[in-house]
């Protein structure tokens, strides 16, 4: 067992997490579609793993996709995630999960943008959001 990772029982993140959050990282649920709080959202900064906060997404990979979820071209890093087969709801899928914590994060699909054809469709509330610096200079 990795001994990094911060490994919590099913009690602790129901009590870390609020009800919607802990439905989506931990049960894999999906929110409404054009509902999240970050689809819209273009600041530049980085965006984080709700539940663990490590850092998944940079503002420079999101795109506006259309399909009502936050959507990014890469994560960060290739190793940021991990990347689990979904076989769920009768659908050949490929599910996206924080590589630190194991949240559900979302679904990757191979319809996105250049430069890498991929469309990383992330729950809004499965992240939180950390500003760039610079962009709050005046
Ligand atoms: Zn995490």
């Amino acid at each position: 067992m990795n001994q990094h990772k911060p490994q919590k029982t099913d009690e602790e993140w129901r009590a870390s997490l609020d009800p919607a959050q802990y439905a989506v990282c931990r049960c894999s649920a999906t929110e409404p579609p054009f509902s999240g709080k970050w689809y819209k959202h273009k600041e530049a900064g980085t965006y984080l793993c709700v539940a663990c906060h490590a850092p998944l997404f940079a503002s420079e990979a999101k795109y506006d996709s259309g399909s009502g979820w936050p959507s990014f071209f890469q994560p960060i890093k290739r190793e940021t995630v991990n990347l689990v087969p979904d076989e769920s709801h009768g659908m050949h899928r490929t599910e996206v999960r924080c590589a630190v914590c194991d949240s559900h994060l979302g679904h990757v699909f191979p319809d996105g943008p250049k430069p890498t054809g991929l469309r990383y469709c992330v729950n809004s509330v499965a992240l939180d959001f950390a500003p760039d610096p610079h962009s709050l200079a005046p």
